[in-house]
């Protein structure tokens, strides 16, 4: 078989979906919600169905369905009564929505380095980078495997921080025996149309916090219109949103998350066959996990040891896909040199949120080495979602990958 046979795309979506989807039409009610004190205001039968679902099976106390994983990042953060000025420890090593969600709050984006073999921000730099401004440390499972949690909670403990984790890329990953996302205060999943499951557009957000949770609900649904208090603290960050999912969605979702656990582990059987193949390569890294984690695979990433191959990782990467290979990335993201924060221009031209700053937070190049050496030499990944690989499709391309990494080792 041709590699490019190898690469059906992948599509999740079937009549379970269809027929959900079709009953939601006939009910006439798209979309229940009412931004106004009444039975309603947490929306209708499927919402409350999925977030009963989805809760009990990441084992939280409470779900709430939101229209993207961004809303539910931006949610989270005023949930915990973030306020203008105050620095989130972040990883550079994301997608931009999670130092985004930051910079909405006017809050300061703080980079700390990442992992050089989860990939995830590590614990040992976030430590250096708290100060008495810090106030929350938003953590990215980036990639499909948990950050390292009981580091990262301790921290938190030592320093009266809250953490969030940003588990969009790892919806079914274990840490220690629990779901990522579940460890932190918050967890945020994405169900955006990239992810292992998907509405479409939108995401989830799980606390066990029921204080949380009820401003969460605030947030999602213009809080400010039903808030009736004496206690200035309860209008904190209530401020007009509208982060509501529909029926339509919440009906996929249901049926969606009924295939996570297949999903996931079809993608780890698919990375079992690519590591048999190219782990004993010279010049080839294949993923590190903890033994006692899981990975659930968002994207399968290899590192090229420089010293051992004769072309650099872009060369490389073109010639895996001359060889039908596709999926195929050769970088990321390094956040803090995006414009955005090297030119400081967020909100307005005058240079808001860093004006708040009483100490400048520093952006430069050389901040986040690992990150920044990922990106420039070492980091090659492939995208296991957008095709319906098999073991036997996956070993197949992991035998082609190999053949052509071998053609340039030193
Ligand atoms: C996809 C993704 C998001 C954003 O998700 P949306 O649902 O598209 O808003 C945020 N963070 C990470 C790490 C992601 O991969």
């Amino acid at each position: 078989m041709k590699i490019s046979k190898c690469f059906e795309p992948h599509n999740s979506i079937g009549k379970e979906e269809m027929r959900a989807v079709k009953s939601v039409m006939r009910s006439g009610e798209l979309s229940r919600f009412l931004g106004s004190k009444h039975p309603d205001f947490n929306g209708g039968k499927k919402i409350q169905e999925f977030e009963e679902k989805w809760a009990s099976y990441f084992e939280t106390n409470h779900a709430l369905s939101v229209n993207s994983a961004t809303s539910g990042l931006i949610a989270a953060l005023g949930a915990i009564g973030i306020e203008p000025g105050d620095e989130v420890i972040t990883s550079p090593w994301t997608m931009s929505a999670t130092a985004m969600a930051i910079l909405h709050w006017n809050a300061i984006p703080i980079f700390a380095d990442i992992d050089p073999e989860t990939f995830c921000i590590s614990a040992k730099s976030i430590d250096s980078k708290i100060t008495p401004r810090t106030k929350v440390i938003l953590a990215v499972d980036v990639f499909g495997q948990s950050c390292e949690m009981i580091e990262i909670m301790n921290l938190a403990a030592r320093y009266k921080l809250k953490v969030i984790s940003d588990t969009s890329q790892a919806p079914g990953a274990l840490y220690q025996n629990k779901f990522a996302g579940t460890i932190a205060d918050i967890g945020v999943f994405s169900l955006n149309y990239h992810k292992h499951i998907h509405t479409g557009e939108g995401g989830v957000v799980v606390t066990n916090n029921s204080d949380v949770a009820e401003r969460i609900r605030l947030i999602r649904n213009h809080g400010e219109s039903v808030i009736e208090t004496d206690n200035s603290i309860n209008l904190v960050n209530i401020v007009g949103y509208n982060f509501r999912m529909g029926e339509i969605e919440a009906a996929i979702g249901i049926e969606q998350l009924k295939k996570l656990k297949s999903i996931v582990n079809q993608r780890q059987e698919n990375a079992s066959q690519f590591n048999q193949i190219l782990m004993d390569l010279p010049g080839v890294v294949t993923p590190k996990v903890p033994e006692e984690n899981t990975h659930a695979y968002y994207v399968y990433p290899l590192k090229i040891v420089k010293d051992k191959m004769r072309v650099n990782k872009f060369v490389l990467a073109e010639e895996l896909k001359k060889n039908g290979i596709l999926g195929i990335s050769t970088k990321y993201q390094n956040l803090h040199l995006l414009p955005i924060f090297q030119k400081k221009i967020a909100y307005g031209s005058a240079g808001f949120p860093w004006t708040l700053e009483t100490v400048k937070t520093d952006y430069s190049k050389g901040l986040c080495p690992i990150a920044e050496e990922l990106q420039d030499i070492s980091y090659l990944g492939f995208y296991m979602g957008g095709y319906a690989l098999n073991g036997q499709t996956s070993r197949k391309i992991a035998n082609s990958m190999a053949t052509v990494l071998a053609k340039y080792v030193q």
